[in-house]
């Protein structure tokens, strides 16, 4: 690894699949789920595409028995940005592997630029595959309504706040609304949803999910928590403790660094982090 990585290393798992899928068994051990991501983004070539297809197929076909074959992938890493053809045969190829493993497929939600053609390509998918769920950012004005048409349909939905800077037009931008408007979604999909995944890092929501679960009867087996690998690591035992599902988010790769940098820009403990090790 070169220097520089030293300072990604603590939301990067390592540079080769087998340092992910080892992170991924230890969780496994302690009773915590994984999603691996082969870090990667904004690919606008065709070959490149392609390698980053295979990629995921190789990690679907890696991941050992008895671990969820579980992966999260970035379709402008998968030619989004050259066609939408392309991207839609990239990406029905790795879920045709994914089902041949009895994997799942999560695509993640990149900037509002791809956030229509992302969730109209899904509904393509999903009219020949059921191993795939999407992600929705509550700070999008978009997504209530989104969110509704997911339910409706009985998409597999990861709800965030959203990592990227979005324009108002586009997106709240007052921490308060985002928060209020991430429960109003969460509780929607609490609700009708098909097993919803809240990602999310922030005590308040984590905290009001258990209680809406509660006050509605909602059985813990029927939603999890999702968390990046790096963060809050001291809470992971606890919730699985008090029996509630708990996924990581394991990325690896050598392409960290538009990854690393939105960890940077969400949290100012993130860039103290980096700091310290800078002057150690
Ligand atoms: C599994 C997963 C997948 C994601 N996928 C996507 C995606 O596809 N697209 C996308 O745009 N975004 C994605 N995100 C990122 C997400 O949108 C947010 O940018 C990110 O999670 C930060 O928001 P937060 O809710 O976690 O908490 P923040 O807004 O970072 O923090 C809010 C509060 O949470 C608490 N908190 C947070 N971190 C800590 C900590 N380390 N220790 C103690 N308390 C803490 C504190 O009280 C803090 O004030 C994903 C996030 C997760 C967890």
């Amino acid at each position: 690894m070169n220097p520089l990585t030293i300072f990604a290393r603590r939301f990067v798992a390592g540079e080769r699949p087998q340092d992910a899928v080892r992170v991924g068994e230890r969780l496994h051990a302690k009773g915590i789920k994984a999603t691996f991501d082969k870090l990667g983004e904004d690919v606008l070539d065709q070959a490149a595409a392609r390698r980053a297809t295979e990629a995921s197929k190789e990690l679907l076909r890696l991941i050992p028995g008895g671990i969820e074959r579980n992966v999260s992938i970035k379709m402008s890493s998968m030619g989004q940005e050259i066609s939408r053809d392309l991207c839609l045969e990239n990406v029905s190829g790795i879920l045709d592997v994914a089902k041949e493993v009895g994997g799942f497929v999560r695509l993640d939600m990149e900037g509002s630029k791809l956030t229509r053609d992302t969730i109209e390509t899904f509904h393509e998918l999903r009219k020949r595959h059921d191993n795939v769920g999407i992600v929705l950012q509550a700070a999008l004005h978009r997504t209530p309504d989104d969110v509704k048409e997911a339910v409706r349909r009985g998409d597999r939905v990861r709800l965030c706040k959203g990592a990227y800077k979005e324009p108002p037009q586009v997106a709240l931008q007052d921490m308060g609304e985002i928060r209020r408007a991430f429960m109003a979604c969460a509780r929607t999909l609490l609700d009708g949803g098909s097993y919803p995944a809240l990602g999310t890092h922030d005590e308040t929501l984590i905290g009001e999910t258990i209680a809406h679960a509660k006050a509605q009867g909602i059985a813990p087996s029927r939603f999890e928590f999702q968390m990046l690998y790096g963060l809050r690591k001291g809470r992971w035992g606890e919730l699985v403790r008090d029996g509630y599902n708990l996924r990581i988010y394991v990325p690896f790769g050598t392409h960290w660094i538009p990854y690393f940098y939105r960890r940077l820009r969400e949290r100012r403990e993130n860039v103290l982090f980096v700091l310290r090790n800078l002057f150690r």
